[in-house]
């Protein structure tokens, strides 16, 4: 019997044959997206760059800004029906993904950009 490995960081169980935790990979990745979405705060919130909403049956999921393949969310998107808009349009809209709007507060909120303008 061979003893299991685990992840020195995060404690997951890694498969026999992983170089490294897939686990903390996705999580690293996802971290480095969101600070990336970051950059573009001010832009978005100021109404200045726009939004890009992915729309698959009646759900509309925000389109992660540099992966058109993702929503916030995690979803794959690459079929769904795309539409572009403003932050100050997005209160309009109806069947917005719950999961792509808690991590779309977490990156866009109004909060955090009033510490950038002062
Ligand atoms: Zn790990
Ligand atoms: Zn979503």
């Amino acid at each position: 019997m061979s003893s299991m490995m685990l992840c020195k960081a995060c404690r997951a169980v890694l498969p026999e044959t992983a170089l490294d935790c897939p686990v903390c990979a996705a999580r690293k990745s996802r971290t480095a997206f969101l600070e990336y979405q970051k950059n573009f705060r001010a832009q978005v919130i100021g109404d200045k760059a726009l939004l890009v909403l992915a729309e698959i049956g009646t759900l509309k999921h925000i389109q992660f800004i540099g992966d058109p393949a993702h929503g916030l969310c995690g979803s794959e998107i690459t079929q769904a029906k795309r539409r572009r808009l403003y932050y100050s349009d997005l209160d309009r809209e109806k069947r917005l993904c719950l999961a792509c709007m808690a991590t779309f507060s977490e990156i866009y909120t109004p909060e955090a950009a009033r510490c950038d303008s002062g």
